[in-house]
């Protein structure tokens, strides 16, 4: 979604709306990770904005549905997603390229994009190690069986 910054004043604003998720798909797509996760439907952004000066402030919570798969027995499954966010950005200095370790976001010109916001923000609350449930039994490492769904013979190995 894009804002104009002349749009926003000091009486924040609520913003519900709804942020696709195809771009975030074909950036899961692209970089390897230890876990498929897939974005379901489109994220859920409610959220607050308002402007203090130049600086505007965009804060609320991204809601949405995962497709992951398990990280001990490798099941697919789906969980939701609730991340909360808080955005201070700022206009950037003529021309300097902002410092990018600040914590504080920088916008140019009269308008914000905020999907690259929250499309970061989505990344990172995936949880590679996400399970399917906590009590997953996982595979057995000596036949790959799914220990959640069957007994396998290795398990009457005197290990125990
Ligand atoms: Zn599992
Ligand atoms: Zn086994």
């Amino acid at each position: 979604m894009i804002v104009k910054v002349a749009d926003l004043s000091e009486v924040v604003r609520r913003a519900r709306y709804r942020e696709n998720v195809g771009p975030l798909n074909d950036l899961l797509r692209q970089v390897p990770r230890g876990t498929e996760h897939r974005f379901d439907e489109d994220l859920d952004i409610d959220a607050e904005l308002y402007r203090h000066g130049p600086d505007v402030y965009f804060q609320g919570r991204i809601l949405g549905t995962v497709h992951a798969a398990c990280g001990r027995c490798l099941d697919e499954f789906r969980w939701s997603l609730e991340r909360p966010f808080r955005f201070l950005i700022v206009k950037q200095a003529g021309g300097m390229e902002p410092e990018d370790d600040t914590g504080i976001d920088h916008y140019a010109g009269d308008e914000i994009d905020l999907s690259p916001l929250v499309r970061e923000q989505a990344l990172l609350a995936l949880d590679d190690t996400a399970l399917c449930s906590e009590e997953c039994k996982g595979l057995c490492a000596g036949c790959g069986a799914n220990l959640n769904r069957e007994e396998c013979s290795c398990r009457r190995r005197p290990d125990r």
